[in-house]
C-alpha cells in the first residue's frame, strides 16, 4: 500500500539508508534506476537532484511510485531487510515525483526536436516512455492514440482507487513539456496506416498498442448472457464514474454474486471494484494455490479486507443456467421462471491438485458456486487492425510482434519497432517501462544509421 510521506518523513526514511558499497536494491528493480542516488539526494534534502536522477531511467515516476511491485523487487533487496524493515522506497519515489509534480520540475531535457521524427501508436506505459525517452534527447515525436485521451490501460483499466487519474494527466503533462505531441481519436490501421506515417515523413514507427482483446474460456454455457471480460468491466466502471457515460450503464446491481476467474493485477481490481460497488457477493477462482498469485501482495491482503472470498485450486469446467442449476438442485422452483432460465446462474467448478512435480492437474470432485455475473481475468492477446493493413511485420500464431534485438526492438519491417504487452504479452508496467527505454535507444541508433 502507498504511504505519503511529508518532506521530513522522506528525509528521515531516506537517511536510514545504509549506503551499501554493492547496493543489492538496484538489481532488483527491472528499470535499474539509480536507488542508491536518488535516496541519498533525498537523505541530504536535495528534492530536485533526487528527481533528476530518478528520471534519467524512467519518464512515469509517479506511475511506477504507485504501480511497481516494490515489495518483489527492489524493497527485498535492501540491506536494512535482513535485520527489520528494508528502506520504504516505493514511498520514496511517490514523494520525489509529487514533490516534483507541486513544485513544477521537470528533468533535464534536449527538446530541439532535430535528431528526427518518431510516430508513436498507444499512449499506455510503452508508448509514453518510448515517447518521453526520445522526446528528451532532441528527436520530434507524435503520439497517436486510438482513445479520446492518452493513457491507455493507466487511465482506463486500472482503477481510480488504485491510480488516481490526476496522476496519469500529470506524466502527460510531463511529456508534453519535454515537446511531445499528442493525436488522438486516431485508431492507427483503420484510418491511416504505417506506410501513410512514411509518407508523411516519419523516420521510424513505434507499436505499443498493448493487449487489449479479452481471453476467453471455451466450456459450456461460454454464450449466455452475465459473463463479462474484466477490462470490460473496469472500463466501462471507470467511464460511468467519471460521468462519462449513464450511470443506467453501469454493470453491476447490489443484488450480483459476481464470479472472478483469475487471480492476477487485473481480476484483484475487478474484484474489489466489484465488491465497492456494493455486489452482494465477490469470490475470485484460481485454478492454483495462492502462492501462485501473480496479483500483487498487499492487493491480495486488500481484497480480503474488503469482503472478497477467495476459492484456490478449482477449474471452472461449464456456466450453468438456471435451469442447469435448478436440474441439480442448486435453485429452488420459486427463485426462477420464465425467460430466467436462460440466464446465468452459477458456475461449475473441478478440483486441482499440485502433484509431486509440481503441475496442476484436476482431480475428483465438484462443486457447483451460484453467480449472476462472471468477470473473465485469463489474460489478453493483441488486436490485429496494424499488422493486417501494414505488410512485412512478423507476428506469432498468438498475434504477439516479433522483434529484433540489433536495433534493439525493431520488427521484421525496417523502421517499425514494437514492444511492452504487444510483444511480451500481458505484463506489468515496469517491464513495459524496461523494454521501451531498450526501443528507444533501438530507434536512436536506427535514425542515426538511415
Ligand atoms: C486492470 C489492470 C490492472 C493492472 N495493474 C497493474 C499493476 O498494479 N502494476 C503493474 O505493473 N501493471 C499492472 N497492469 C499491467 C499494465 O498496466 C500493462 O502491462 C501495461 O499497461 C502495458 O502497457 P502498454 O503500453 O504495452 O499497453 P496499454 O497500456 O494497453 O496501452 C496500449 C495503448 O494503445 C492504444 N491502441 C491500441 N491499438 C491502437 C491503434 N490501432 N491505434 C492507436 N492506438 C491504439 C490503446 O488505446 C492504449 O491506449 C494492469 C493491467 C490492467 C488491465
Amino acid at each position: 500500500m502507498n504511504t505519503v510521506m511529508t518532506s521530513q518523513e522522506a528525509v528521515a526514511e531516506a537517511q536510514r539508508c545504509l549506503h551499501c558499497q554493492h547496493p543489492s536494491c538496484v538489481l532488483g528493480c527491472p528499470i535499474n534506476n539509480d536507488i542508491p542516488g536518488f535516496v541519498a539526494a533525498l537523505g541530504q534534502g536535495n528534492f530536485g537532484v533526487a528527481f533528476d536522477t530518478l528520471t534519467k531511467n524512467s519518464s512515469l515516476p509517479a506511475i511506477c511510485g504507485r504501480l511497481c511491485a516494490h515489495e518483489k523487487q527492489c524493497e527485498p533487496k535492501c540491506q536494512l531487510a535482513n535485520t527489520g524493515e528494508p528502506l520504504n522506497i516505493s514511498a520514496l519515489e511517490t514523494f520525489t515525483a509529487n514533490f516534483a509534480y507541486t513544485h513544477n520540475l521537470t528533468a533535464p531535457c534536449d527538446s530541439s526536436g532535430t535528431k528526427g521524427r518518431v510516430a508513436i501508436i498507444g499512449s499506455g506505459p510503452t508508448g509514453l516512455t518510448v515517447a518521453g525517452q526520445l522526446a528528451k534527447n532532441g528527436f520530434d515525436v507524435t503520439v497517436f492514440e486510438g482513445q479520446k485521451e492518452p493513457g491507455g490501460v493507466l487511465l482506463y483499466g486500472i482503477p481510480e482507487f488504485r491510480l488516481d487519474k490526476d496522476i496519469v494527466h500529470r506524466e502527460i503533462n510531463n511529456l508534453l513539456n519535454y515537446g511531445v505531441n499528442f493525436v488522438t481519436n486516431a485508431l492507427i490501421g483503420k484510418e491511416k496506416t504505417l506506410d501513410d506515417l512514411f509518407t508523411e515523413g516519419f523516420q521510424a514507427i513505434f507499436v505499443g498498442t498493448g493487449s487489449a482483446l479479452p481471453k476467453t474460456l471455451d466450456i459450456p454455457g461460454k454464450d449466455l448472457p452475465g459473463i463479462l471480460a474484466a477490462t470490460y468491466f473496469l472500463r466501462m466502471v471507470i467511464l460511468s464514474d467519471s460521468g462519462k457515460l449513464d450511470k443506467s450503464e453501469a454493470v453491476l446491481s447490489s443484488d450480483d454474486e459476481v464470479v472472478i476467474i483469475g487471480a492476477g493485477n487485473v481480476a484483484i481490481d475487478a474484484a474489489r471494484t466489484a465488491a465497492r460497488r456494493g455486489a452482494k457477493l465477490v469470490t475470485v477462482i484460481y485454478h492454483k494455490g495462492p502462492g501462485e498469485m501473480t496479483c500483487h501482495s498487499d492487493e491480495y491482503t486488500a481484497a480480503l479486507k474488503e469482503g472478497v472470498q477467495f476459492k484456490f485450486l478449482k477449474q471452472p469446467t461449464a456456466y450453468l443456467s438456471r435451469k442447469q442449476m435448478y436440474t441439480l438442485g442448486a435453485l429452488r422452483k420459486g427463485q426462477c421462471g420464465g425467460s430466467d432460465m436462460h440466464k446465468l446462474a452459477g458456475v461449475m467448478l473441478q478440483n486441482v491438485e499440485k502433484s509431486s512435480q509440481g503441475e496442476f492437474q484436476e482431480v475428483n470432485g465438484q462443486e457447483v458456486i451460484p453467480c449472476s455475473c462472471v468477470v473473465l481475468a485469463i489474460g489478453q492477446r493483441p488486436a490485429a487492425q496494424i499488422f493486417t493493413t501494414t505488410k512485412g511485420i512478423d507476428i506469432t500464431p498468438q498475434g504477439f510482434v516479433k522483434i529484433n534485438t540489433t536495433p534493439y526492438g525493431m520488427t521484421t519491417r525496417p523502421g517499425v519497432f514494437s514492444g511492452g504487452d504487444v510483444v511480451n504479452g500481458p505484463s506489468t508496467v515496469v517491464l513495459a517501462i524496461e523494454d521501451s527505454l531498450k526501443v528507444a535507444q533501438g530507434i536512436a541508433e536506427y535514425i542515426a544509421d538511415h
